[in-house]
């Protein structure tokens, strides 16, 4: 056992204590907490700004954005979505009475494999789920084409794609709705949130019902709502941290450089190349152990690498289809979904963050070039 540091897979951006300070003072001296305050608004704002998008919703974390989104819709029945994400993308199908439909991946990009998709909705199917899969963009025109001629309505999980724009516009602003996680681990975080980002004012009214039990007044109940809303606390810190995520997306980016200059020459890791025209935020590094290649299985080297401090993830193993809740659907059945298995059984996500120097770099690409 090495007595080295730990390197964990991520590092929470944190804005400056000195710079948090002042705008506590002035929630503590407003005496408004919660419940659209100031900060609330303002993060609304410059969050609308920075990600080019007309309308966003702050939730108080990543899951209930989908769950609410879902309510908003009143969409019922059959959703079609991936078994290659974090399990909140199933569960707030799960939450809403509504059965998953599970459809293979795309081995190049590890999102739904559009391919798929119309031979799996039945009459029941009410919409598609779909996930950017560690800020890749899915083939949303597609995707839409699909939805279009079948009256499907799309709902993007996009947790991992804050600021990720094609061709310089969003992709938040495509399909129904999207929603993002603003969890500690993510790229811009607000210690725990998420967002509902849509397209017109009247939904995101109806949203901002929802998310605050149905209230439309003091007396009104227009919905069964529930209570998703976002504190002026993490507001502030989250208008702090949006000032800096473009260096700490610069930061990743070149951790990803780093990586793939060596990684080039390793025989059985591949890796995920940049995409022509897209602005990634480098949210996640994952590699791929072909065992019979590299001459280790992908357990091996995760646990080789753990036993010497260096904390990758296997984002993501075992496959949401696998868990108990999903495993008995038809479309769960291991032969529907051959790539994403073979996928989740090679993956590890290498460390990437805004902190990740040089020579920790070093040491993480010296435990896998062998
Ligand atoms: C992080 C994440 C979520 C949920 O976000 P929370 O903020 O933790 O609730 C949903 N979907 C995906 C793909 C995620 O990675």
């Amino acid at each position: 056992m090495d007595i080295q540091k730990q390197i964990t897979v991520t590092a929470p951006l944190l804005p400056s204590l000195d710079d948090f300070l002042p705008y506590l003072q002035d929630i503590w001296e407003r005496k408004w907490i919660t419940n659209n305050g100031y900060y609330h608004q303002e993060l609304e704002k410059a969050l609308c700004e920075y990600l080019k998008v007309p309308y966003i919703s702050l939730f108080t974390n990543g899951t209930l954005p989908l769950i609410c989104a879902l309510q908003a819709l009143r969409i019922t029945g059959e959703v079609i979505t991936t078994p290659y994400s974090f399990v909140a993308t199933t569960h707030s199908l799960w939450w809403n009475g509504i059965k998953p439909v599970f459809v293979d991946i795309d081995s190049d990009t590890c999102n739904i494999d559009v391919d798929k998709i119309e031979s799996a909705i039945t009459p029941k199917t009410t919409a598609i789920m779909p996930v950017h899969v560690y800020g890749k963009p899915c083939d949303v025109k597609r995707i839409q084409e699909i939805a279009d001629k079948y009256g499907l309505k799309v709902i993007y999980d996009a947790a991992h794609a804050f600021g990720v724009e094609v061709d310089g516009r969003s992709v938040l602003e495509v399909g129904d709705m999207s929603t993002l996680s603003f969890h500690a681990t993510k790229v811009f975080n607000t210690v725990e949130g998420g967002a509902l980002v849509c397209c017109d004012e009247k939904t995101k009214q109806r949203i901002d019902y929802l998310k605050n039990f149905g209230f439309a007044g003091e007396t009104t109940i227009v919905a069964p709502g529930i209570n998703g809303k976002m504190d002026e606390v993490r507001s502030a810190y989250g208008l702090l941290n949006l000032k800096q995520v473009d260096k700490a997306i610069e930061a990743r980016r070149k951790v990803a450089v780093c990586y793939r200059e060596v990684l080039r020459d390793v025989p059985g890791i591949s890796f995920m190349e940049d995409m022509p025209g897209v602005r990634h935020n480098y949210s996640y590094f994952p590699v791929f152990v072909n065992a019979e290649k590299y001459g280790m299985t992908r357990d091996e080297l995760y646990f080789k690498m753990k036993e010497h401090g260096v904390l990758g993830r296997r984002y993501f193993y075992p496959l949401i289809s696998e868990f108990s809740t999903y495993r008995g659907l038809e479309s769960a059945r291991l032969e529907n979904l051959s790539v994403a298995c073979k996928i989740a059984d090679s993956v590890i996500c290498l460390p990437i963050h805004h902190e990740l120097g040089v020579e920790e770099i070093d040491r993480i690409l010296s435990l896998i070039v062998l």
